[in-house]
């Protein structure tokens, strides 16, 4: 349902409404944001500079550090569940469209803002990506502090998880965490609306955060940033800080990032494929839902050597989404597989969640 106009402008507190409305009838655009559930908090501590004239790629990473720094967030930064060996490995990138450039981090550990250390690969090197100590040495000698990333809260999940694995080892199944719960080896609890099912009985994690933005010079920049699989192989990177796979914006197109499962966002080119098929005219929803059409179809083939990614009924068993921006401000959010949230902001609403629209409930 659409919002009425009181409640458009409560939802725009703190935001210079006058100057929001102003820009609708003026010759600069209005401002748009898009992005992952998770980036609507930071979105609203955001959306007032960016319709002040505020740069996109500032609007963009300042919205993830507001979750890259709370502990609460198992999915992204501080508090991230940790991978097979106990250890917070964060991957980020960005991406800024007036100079077509981008940067990146992948598996960097006790840094607490992976997203700004992807800036300045972007804008104090000549590379597009630094991993593992590489990175960590990289932020370091920029002044980014060590910081332990493994909260008390995500420690016990991994401890959990990891009793719980097998029968043949020599660790003792975890307590059950209520008095009702008497298997030997549950799973592991989900992360809400995160978690993808990869075949019978194996659930995991998935969360990550990402934000594309258009500032009201019609620019457009991205970035996403996130922990990735919960209890990953060390050394696995998935799509976030992969251009093309987990984010992609190009001046001349609009923009785009993902969630969910990585390995399906960088078979696809998920984030680069979309932005392509804006540039050959489709709107941002129709784009991304062909482009999960193509994701539906290339599973099909995968599953002849993996099977589990497909249920009882032949479909993917997992879900990815993509948050999508046209260079018209026109903005979608989609999902393979089940709806939920994700986050807008534009001089319309105001920072709010609005529905994915699924390829399949
Ligand atoms: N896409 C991320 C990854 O595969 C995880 C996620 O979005 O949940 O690492």
């Amino acid at each position: 349902m659409r919002p009425n106009r009181r409640e458009l402008l409560s939802g725009m507190a703190g935001v210079s409404v006058s100057r929001a409305l102003s820009l609708q009838g003026s010759g600069e655009r209005g401002p748009v944001m898009v992005g992952s559930a998770n980036a609507l908090a930071g979105m609203k501590l955001t959306f007032e500079a960016l319709v002040a004239g505020g740069e996109p790629l500032d609007a963009a990473i300042e919205t993830v550090k507001v979750v890259e720094k709370d502990p609460n967030d198992q999915s992204v930064g501080l508090g991230g569940l940790p991978n097979e060996d106990g250890a917070v490995a964060l991957d980020a990138a960005c991406m800024h469209g007036p100079t077509h450039n981008s940067g990146a981090v992948a598996a960097i550990e006790n840094i607490l803002h992976p997203s700004e250390v992807a800036r300045l690969v972007m804008e104090r090197t000549d590379h597009c990506l630094i991993v593992g100590r590489g990175a960590y040495e990289f932020a370091r000698m920029h002044g980014h502090p060590h910081t332990e990333l493994l909260t008390e809260a995500s420690r016990e999940r991994w401890l959990r998880w990891k009793e719980g694995l097998s029968d043949v080892d020599d660790r003792l199944a975890p307590p059950p965490s209520n008095p009702n719960e008497g298997e030997r080896h549950g799973s592991t609890p989900p992360l809400d609306g995160k978690r993808t099912a990869q075949g019978p009985g194996w659930d995991r994690p998935y969360g990550t955060i990402h934000c594309s933005v258009r500032s009201t010079r019609g620019e457009v920049a991205c970035t996403t940033t996130t922990s990735g699989l919960a209890f990953k192989i060390p050394g696995r990177v998935g799509d976030s800080p992969i251009i093309g796979a987990g984010l992609y914006c190009d001046q001349e197109a609009g923009s785009a990032g993902s969630t969910g499962r990585g390995e399906a966002a960088i078979l696809a080119n998920g984030s680069f494929a979309i932005v392509e098929l804006m540039r050959q005219g489709k709107a941002p929803l129709d784009a991304g839902m062909e482009l999960l059409r193509r994701i539906e179809r290339q599973v099909q083939r995968q599953a002849r050597w993996q099977p589990a990614l497909l249920d009882g009924d032949g479909k993917p068993a997992f879900s990815v989404k993509f948050y999508i921006l046209g260079l018209d401000g026109a903005q979608a959010g989609v999902s393979l597989r089940g709806g939920g949230k994700y986050a807008v902001a534009d001089a319309a609403g105001g920072p709010r969640h609005e529905e994915l629209e699924a390829l399949m409930e």
